[in-house]
């Protein structure tokens, strides 16, 4: 059989991007034979890394070359080498931000899964947390974030917009996601105020009839807050808009106690897709050898299953990240003393 060839661009960025996708990049080339896939790479720079050598944090041809590939893996970008108050002078997260609109990634993908192991690291009571496995599907686009905003006299506006496909494109990526899990959709608004949210409850309840196979139900974003952390585990796929998932994602984010550890993938209309862990660029402890690899190698899971097609693959790189988790070598931040590489060299073991 003919291995199914990939091209992936990599950007490693600023900080510990680098080291961490550099492991990254390293297991999914372990797994990659086995499941018959070819990867291409094509490194590339983006953010600070981009300002110094371009003026710019993302050119028109790393661009390009995004848009062209099947996928994006990311590191981070920023740090406080390009941290300015001048309003015209490029910043890093500008590379992100061009990234998002010019490959038109509507759907940013969190998912949650605290490990066993690492129980104690939550803010919440083990048993709280005991069986948790949740994704947060927000809209990433639209809403109050890109709505007309602005100053009149003594009066100051942001204006929340949704049209009917904005909401329909990322409900039916919700759905198409929760079908693979465990067939569960909560839709997240605050229906009983906003206009923009009664529209997006009826548009997701037209998508759901595309899914009879999902069970849908609906939260206001209030009770949604609390409901997160009373009982994180009733939760399989949530889908909301752009602030109010903005705001849910990182309380999600907690419950699993270490950011070293949460993926993400942005997706839009096709199968391709942008992969970055959530955590930032970590300055304090970049060049050191410290860096956890793991929330991008999650992230490389995430690639390999939504934009390469190689669910099994997915599942060996998971498998092989929980193995690290639950049996060492661990970085500082999840309380061990190992390094990037220790880490490395247990994951390629587990892969073996
Ligand atoms: P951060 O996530 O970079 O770091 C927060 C803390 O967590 C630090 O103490 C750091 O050492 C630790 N940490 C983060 N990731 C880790 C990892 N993989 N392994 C071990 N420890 C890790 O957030 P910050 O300090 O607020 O931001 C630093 C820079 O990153 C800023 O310039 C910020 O703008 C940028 N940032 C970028 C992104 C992105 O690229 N998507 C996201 C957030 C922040």
């Amino acid at each position: 059989m003919t291995a199914r060839t990939f091209r992936v661009v990599a950007l490693p960025g600023d900080g510990i991007g680098p080291e961490v996708v550099d492991v990254a990049r390293q297991v999914v080339d372990a797994v990659a034979p086995g499941a018959d896939l070819g990867i291409e790479w094509d490194e590339r720079v983006v953010g600070g890394a981009s300002i110094d050598a371009h003026g710019t944090a993302l050119t028109d041809e790393v661009l390009g070359a995004c848009r062209a590939a099947d996928a994006v893996l990311l590191g981070a970008v920023g740090g406080p080498r390009w941290d300015t108050t001048d309003p015209d002078a490029p910043r890093p997260e500008q590379g992100l931000l061009g990234l998002r609109a010019g490959l038109e990634l509507f759907a940013n993908l969190r998912p949650v899964r605290p490990h066993p192991a690492l129980a104690d690291a939550s803010p919440l009571r083990p048993e709280r947390i005991e069986g948790t496995d949740l994704l947060v599907v927000r809209e990433l686009t639209g809403g109050i974030y890109f709505g007309a905003s602005g100053r009149d006299g003594d009066r100051a506006y942001d204006t929340c917009v949704y049209t009917e496909a904005e909401i329909d494109r990322v409900a039916e990526r919700a759905f198409q996601a929760a079908a693979g899990r465990r067939g569960r959709v909560t839709s997240i608004d605050k229906a009983n105020v906003l206009e923009s949210s009664r529209l997006w409850r009826e548009r997701v309840m037209v998508v759901a009839e595309r899914h009879p196979g999902v069970h849908l139900d609906h939260m206001l974003v209030d009770n949604a807050a609390m409901q997160l952390i009373a009982r994180p585990a009733d939760f399989d796929v949530i889908v909301t808009e752009n602030m109010f998932g903005d705001i849910l994602s990182d309380e999600a984010a907690q419950i699993a106690g270490s950011i070293g550890l949460l993926p993400s993938a942005s997706l839009g209309a096709g199968t391709a897709g942008l992969y970055e862990p959530v955590h930032g660029s970590a300055p304090d402890i970049a060049g050191r050898g410290w860096a956890n690899p793991l929330a991008t190698c999650l992230s490389a899971a995430m690639m390999l299953r939504y934009s390469l097609g190689a669910a099994g693959a997915a599942h060996r790189v998971e498998a092989a990240v929980g193995r690290v988790i639950a049996d060492g070598p661990r970085t500082r931040d999840l309380g061990g003393e190992a390094g990037t590489a220790d880490v490395r060299d247990a994951l390629l073991g587990a892969l073996a």
